[in-house]
C-alpha cells in the first residue's frame, strides 16, 4: 500500500472562520442578540398578517424585506454553528451551539410559514399586477415562483392538514434509514486467504474495488444478501414512498408524480424522458465498457463485483496539497485569468479550505458557506487522485457561489438543485483532461482513463439507471398496480441487463441492489446528477469553440430564474438530445481511447 499523504495541518490548511466570527464567543453573543432582536422582529413579521392580501405593494415590499433580513442573519448565524460543530464533531460545546443554531432556524420558519400562503391566496390577477409593480421590481421572479405554483396550492384550512401530515409522510424514510444505518447487522466477509473483513456501508465500497476477486464477490454477496433478509419490509417502504407521492399528485391536481415533482422549478417532463430515451439510444457505449473491462480483467465471466476494480493495479499517482491546488487552478484556464485568480487566492491565501483529517473531524467532503462569508470546502484530504478530483469538484461548487453571491440580491443568490452540480462536474471534466494531457507514461495514461470512465459511469449512467427506475415504480402505481417485492426485483434485473449488456452476469443478488439505495427516498432527485454532468459536458465543448462569457454569466446567474431558461442562455438546450449525447460521445472516446492504449 502507498503511503498517503495526511499531514498535520498548519494554520495555513485550515480554513479560515475567524474572517466570520473572530470568536465563538463572539458567535454567542450574536446568537443571543438575535435571539431577542428576532422575537421582536418576528412580532413585527406577524404584524403583517392578515393585512397582506389588501395591503399596498409598499407594505408587501417592507414585509419581504424583514423576511429576507432575518433569514439571512440566522442563515450566518447557522452556517458558522455548523462548520465549527464539524471541525470536531465529538466537541460538546460546538455541538450544543449547532442545535442551538437549528432551533433558531426551526423557530424561524414556522413564525414565518404564513407568508408564502397568504400571499397565494390573492387572486392570481392581483399577483400578476403586483409582480409587474415597479415597487416590487426586486421580487419579480420570487412573485413569479409562487404565482407558478399557485394552482396547486389549496385552501388555507386543507394546506394546514397537508403540513400537520408532512411528519407522518416521512416514515418510510425515517424507518428505512433507521433500519439500514442502525439495525442491519453485516457479516463479516473473507478474502482469497481466509482472512476477514469488516463489512460496513463505508468499508463496501473499498472492498468493492480490492484486488483480490473471492473478497469483492463475498463483499457484494454478504451486503446484498443481509438486505435480501428484509425484502418484505424493505418493499413496503418503497411502496409506502411511493404511495405517498402518489398522494401528493393527487390531492395537488397533478397529472402524474414525475410532474408534481419537477413542477416546483418549472422542469418539463421532456428533459426527464429526453434523459432516458437518449442514453437507451446509445446505450451501446456502456455496453462497449463492460466488455473491454471483461477482456482486460481476463475474465471469463463478469460479474457486478468486477465493475469497480481499477483495470491497472495502483500506480501511486500522488498529489501533495500545494500540488493539487496548483492542477485544480491550471486546469480551469479556460475559464480566463480572472477566475483563476480568485480561485488561486481562496484556496491558496484566503484559507477557504479546512485541507486534512483531524480528531473528531466530520468525514467526506463538501462546499459551504452562506451569503455573509466566503465560500468553506471541507476536506479530508489524503493526496489520492480522488481527493484531488474531490479539491476540483468543490471548488467548482465554491466558485459558482461566490460569483452568484456577488452578482445576486440575498433572496436571488443561492442556486437550485438541478444546476448545483453542473459548476463542480465542469471543473472536475477540466481536472481530469488536465491531467491527461501531462500523464508522463502509458500506466498513468491508463489509470486516469479508467478513472474517469468509472467517475462518469457513477454520475451519469448509474443515476439515469436510477431515475428510469424511479419513473417506472411510479407510473405503475398510477395505474393502480401494486408493488409487489418480484415485480421489483425484475425491473430492476432487467433495468440492469439493458443498460450493462449483454457480458454482464445478472446474479439474483443484483435484483435486490435498489433496497439499499437510499435516494429513493427522495422525489425523483438522481436524475439531476446526470443532467447535471451532461449539460457541464456541453457547455465544456461550448466554452472551448465559443469562449467563457455565457458560462460565466450562467455561474453568475444563482436562483434569478428558473434552471432550463438560465442554461439556455448558457448555450445548453437541456430538452434537446444535444447535451446527453455529447456527454455519452465523450464517455466513448475515452473508451477507445483506453481501448487503444490498453490492448
Ligand atoms: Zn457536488
Amino acid at each position: 500500500m502507498a503511503e498517503t499523504i495526511n499531514k498535520k495541518a498548519s494554520k495555513k490548511e485550515t480554513w479560515n472562520l475567524e474572517a466570520f466570527f473572530p470568536t465563538l464567543e463572539e458567535w454567542e453573543r450574536k446568537i443571543d442578540s438575535t435571539h431577542l432582536k428576532a422575537k421582536s422582529g418576528w412580532d413585527q413579521l406577524q404584524g403583517y398578517k392578515g393585512k397582506i392580501a389588501t395591503g399596498t405593494p409598499a407594505l408587501l415590499k417592507e414585509l419581504l424585506q424583514n423576511y429576507f433580513a432575518s433569514s439571512r442573519d440566522i442563515e450566518k448565524i447557522y452556517t458558522y454553528a455548523h462548520l465549527k460543530h464539524d471541525e470536531n464533531i465529538t466537541d460538546d460545546l460546538f455541538k450544543s451551539g449547532f442545535e442551538r443554531s437549528v432551533a433558531l432556524y426551526q423557530m424561524f420558519s414556522s413564525a414565518a410559514s404564513w407568508i408564502e400562503p397568504e400571499i397565494l391566496q390573492i387572486p392570481t390577477e392581483k399577483l400578476e399586477k403586483l409582480m409587474k409593480d415597479p415597487e416590487l421590481s426586486e421580487y419579480k421572479f420570487y412573485l413569479r415562483c409562487l404565482i407558478d405554483q399557485k394552482e396547486h396550492v389549496l385552501d388555507g384550512d386543507k394546506e394546514q392538514i397537508l403540513s400537520l401530515m408532512s411528519q407522518t409522510q416521512r416514515t418510510p424514510q425515517v424507518a428505512f434509514s433507521a433500519l439500514s444505518n442502525a439495525d442491519l447487522r453485516f457479516p463479516k466477509v473473507k478474502d482469497s486467504e481466509g482472512v476477514e473483513h469488516e463489512l460496513t456501508h463505508g468499508t463496501y465500497s473499498v472492498l468493492m474495488k480490492s484486488y483480490d476477486r473471492t473478497l469483492r464477490e463475498n463483499a457484494f454477496k454478504g451486503m446484498h444478501a443481509t438486505f435480501q433478509n428484509f425484502e418484505n419490509t424493505l418493499t413496503a417502504l418503497v411502496a409506502g414512498q411511493v404511495q405517498n407521492h402518489l398522494f401528493t399528485m393527487k390531492v395537488r391536481g397533478y397529472s402524474t408524480c414525475v410532474e408534481a415533482a419537477l413542477k416546483r422549478y418549472q422542469i418539463p417532463i421532456e428533459v426527464y424522458k429526453n434523459l432516458i430515451a437518449t442514453t437507451r439510444k446509445r446505450i451501446e457505449a456502456l455496453h462497449r465498457y463492460v466488455r473491454l473491462r471483461k477482456k482486460v480483467l481476463g475474465l471469463d465471466q463478469i460479474h457486478f463485483w468486477d465493475l469497480s476494480v481499477p483495470m491497472v493495479k495502483d500506480i501511486d499517482m500522488k498529489f501533495s496539497y500545494e500540488n493539487a491546488c496548483d492542477i485544480t487552478i491550471n486546469s480551469v484556464a479556460l475559464l480566463g485569468k480572472e477566475y483563476q485568480e480568485i480561485l488561486r487566492k481562496g484556496i491558496t491565501e484566503d484559507r477557504w479550505v479546512d485541507v486534512y483529517e483531524s480528531k473528531g473531524k466530520r468525514s467526506g467532503a463538501y462546499s459551504s458557506g452562506c451569503y455573509d462569508s466566503m465560500p468553506y470546502i471541507l476536506l479530508n484530504y489524503q493526496g489520492r487522485l480522488n481527493d484531488l478530483m474531490t479539491l476540483s469538484h468543490e471548488a467548482g461548487h465554491s466558485m459558482n457561489t461566490l460569483l452568484s453571491n456577488r452578482k445576486q440580491a440575498y433572496h436571488e443568490a443561492s442556486y437550485p438543485i438541478f444546476v448545483a452540480e453542473v459548476a463542480s462536474t465542469f471543473h472536475e471534466q477540466l481536472t481530469a483532461e488536465y491531467l491527461m494531457d501531462h500523464a508522463k507514461t502509458k500506466q498513468e495514461r491508463i489509470y486516469l482513463l479508467n478513472q474517469e470512465i468509472d467517475s462518469i459511469r457513477g454520475t451519469f449512467f448509474r443515476q439515469t439507471m436510477f431515475a428510469e427506475f424511479e419513473l417506472k415504480i411510479h407510473e405503475i402505481v398510477e395505474q393502480d398496480q401494486p408493488l409487489t417485492k418480484e415485480l421489483l426485483k425484475k425491473i430492476y434485473a432487467d433495468l440492469n441487463r439493458d443498460y450493462f449488456g449483454p457480458d454482464l452476469v445478472i446474479d439474483p443478488e443484483l435484483s435486490v441492489e435498489f433496497m439499499r439505495v437510499p435516494h429513493f427516498y427522495y422525489n425523483f432527485y438522481v436524475y439531476q446528477y446526470a443532467t447535471g454532468i451532461a449539460a457541464a459536458r456541453a457547455l465544456v465543448e461550448d466554452v472551448k469553440t465559443r469562449g467563457n462569457k455565457d458560462y460565466l454569466n450562467f455561474l453568475a446567474s444563482g436562483g434569478s430564474d428558473y434552471p432550463i431558461p438560465t442554461l439556455k442562455r448558457a448555450g445548453v438546450d437541456m430538452k434537446s438530445p444535444v447535451a446527453i449525447e455529447s456527454l455519452i460521445t465523450h464517455f466513448e472516446d475515452l473508451v477507445k481511447k483506453l481501448e487503444k492504449e490498453i490492448v
